[in-house]
C-alpha cells in the first residue's frame, strides 16, 4: 500500500476510523476531502477530553479549570500563529471558518474603508465564499468588482490581472488553492504586484493549508482565511490572519461578550486584539482540535504529505485520462491533488450516484463556483479530491467505478 518509501500510509490510515468501514460490498474509498476531510483518533480524542475533563468557559473564570481551558484556548491561538509565521498572537482571530473570516474582513475592512468607484478584484475560480460577500459590500458602498479572468487550462490569466491593478484598487481577495479545479496560484507574485499600487490582498487558504506550508510573511499577504474542518480539525472553527495595524485599525464586526474592556449604556469600550473580534463564547474545544490538527500535519511533515498527494495527483490523473469520453477540468501545471472531471455522455450527478454504490465517494456539483462552471460552459463536474490517507489503491477503484458509469451509460 506504500506509495512513498518513507510515507507511514498504513500509520496515518489507522488513526482514521472512518476509513475502516464498508459501504455495502465495498472497502469505502474516501475522495472528497475538498468538501471535508476525514477526522483522526487524536483530534477527537483531545475534544473528548476538553468536554468529559476541563469543559469550562474561558477569560473570565477565577477557578482551575476555568484557567485551563483559558490556557488550552490561548494556547491554540499560539500553535496557529506559528502555523502560518505569524508574526503576533493576536493576529489570529477565530471564526468559525473560512467564510466567516471573509465575511469579517468584507463587513468590517470594506464598508469602513471602501467608497463608491474603489475597486475590489478578485478571481472568475473564487468559491461563492470568496464572491457573495463583496457583493454585499458592493451594495452597501457603491465599490466595483472586477474579475480575473482564467485560461483555458485553469490558471489565472496574470497579464489580464496586472491589467486591473490601477490606482482605485483597494484589495485584491483571491484563492491560494481552486477548490474546483485545483489550481495552485502564484500568490506571491500577485500580492507584490498588489502591494505595489496600494492595495491589500485577502487569500482563501481553504484547500492550502491541509497540503501546503503557508506562511504569511514569506507571502506578506494582509488577510488570510481557512477552517479547521478542511485541515482534520472539526467543524465550526476557522481562522482570519490579519497584519495586526490593519486589524487594529478595523471596527468591530459583531457586539457582545469578551470583545468590550467596559460597558455602560451611554459608552462601550471595545477590547484589544483578538477580543475585538470575538464577541461571546468561543468554539473552545474546536480550538483545541485545530490546535491538535495542526500538530498532526506538522507531525507528518507538509513536504511528505504534499509528495503523496502529487503522486496520488498523477496517478489518479493517468488512469482517468485513459478512459476515452473523460475531460479532465483544470489542468494548470502546479495543482493540489483535486481532479474536476467529466464523462462524456453521463451526467456528474450519476456518476456520483454510481460511484457511492461503489463505495466510492466524490463530489458532484458545482463545488460552489457557478462563475467558473459557467465559464467552462458547464452546469457541475464530478471531482475526487486526494488527501493524506489516501492510496493508489483508492485512484484504482475511482477510474474502475468511472469506467462502469461508462459502460452502463453506453
Ligand atoms: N473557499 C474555498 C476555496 C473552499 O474550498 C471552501 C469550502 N468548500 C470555502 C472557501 C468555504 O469554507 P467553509 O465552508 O468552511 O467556510
Amino acid at each position: 500500500m506504500k506509495n512513498q518509501t518513507d510515507y507511514p500510509l498504513e500509520r496515518v490510515r489507522a488513526d482514521f476510523p472512518a476509513l475502516e468501514q464498508r459501504i455495502g460490498d465495498y472497502p469505502l474509498t474516501y475522495l472528497d476531502s475538498a468538501a471535508t476531510s476525514l477526522k483522526p483518533i487524536p483530534v477527537v480524542e483531545a475534544m473528548r477530553r476538553h468536554y468529559l475533563e476541563d469543559a469550562a468557559n474561558i477569560h473570565r473564570g477565577v477557578h482551575y479549570l476555568s484557567q485551563k481551558a483559558t490556557e488550552a484556548f490561548e494556547g491554540a491561538r499560539a500553535s496557529v500563529r506559528q502555523f502560518l509565521n505569524a508574526e503576533h498572537a493576536e493576529e489570529i482571530i477565530f471564526t468559525s471558518g473560512t467564510t466567516a473570516a471573509i465575511n469579517l474582513v468584507a463587513q468590517s475592512y470594506g464598508s469602513a474603508t471602501l467608497r463608491a468607484g474603489d475597486e475590489i478584484v478578485i478571481s472568475h475560480m473564487e468559491h461563492h465564499a470568496n464572491i457573495v460577500p463583496w457583493q454585499m459590500v458592493r451594495e452597501r458602498t457603491g465599490c466595483v468588482l472586477r474579475v480575473i479572468p482564467v485560461t483555458d487550462d485553469g490558471r489565472l490569466d496574470l497579464p489580464a490581472y496586472a491589467a486591473l491593478l490601477g490606482p482605485r484598487t483597494r484589495l485584491v481577495a483571491v484563492t491560494l488553492v481552486s477548490n474546483a479545479l485545483g489550481t495552485i496560484n502564484p500568490a506571491a507574485e500577485m500580492i507584490r504586484a498588489a502591494h505595489a499600487c496600494g492595495a491589500r490582498v485577502l487569500l482563501d487558504a481553504a484547500q492550502a493549508v491541509p497540503c501546503r506550508t503557508v506562511d504569511v510573511r514569506a507571502l506578506d499577504c494582509d488577510f488570510l482565511a481557512f477552517s479547521a474542518h478542511k485541515l482534520f480539525g472539526p467543524t465550526g472553527i476557522g481562522v482570519l490572519y490579519g497584519k495586526r495595524a490593519l486589524l487594529e485599525s478595523m471596527p468591530p464586526f459583531m457586539g457582545g461578550g469578551d470583545m468590550i474592556l467596559s460597558v455602560s449604556f451611554e459608552e462601550t469600550i471595545y477590547n484589544g486584539l483578538p477580543n475585538k473580534f470575538e464577541a461571546g463564547t468561543p468554539h473552545i474545544a474546536g480550538a483545541i482540535g485545530l490546535a491538535r490538527a495542526i500538530a498532526y500535519v506538522q507531525e507528518l511533515g507538509l513536504d511528505r504529505i504534499a509528495a503523496h498527494e502529487n503522486d496520488l495527483r498523477d496517478y489518479a490523473t493517468g488512469l482517468l485520462e485513459a478512459i476515452p469520453g473523460v475531460t479532465i477540468v483544470g489542468r494548470a501545471p502546479d495543482k493540489a491533488a483535486i481532479l474536476s472531471f467529466t464523462l462524456e455522455g453521463v451526467h456528474p450527478h450519476d456518476i456520483g450516484s454510481i460511484l457511492d454504490a461503489r463505495g466510492v465517494a466524490i463530489r458532484a456539483g458545482h463545488h460552489c463556483a457557478q462563475p467558473l462552471m459557467q465559464r467552462y460552459g458547464l452546469a457541475a463536474t464530478a471531482r475526487a479530491s486526494f488527501s493524506l490517507y489516501n492510496t493508489r489503491a483508492d485512484a484504482d477503484r475511482l477510474a474502475e467505478a468511472v469506467l462502469q458509469a461508462k459502460e452502463l451509460f453506453a
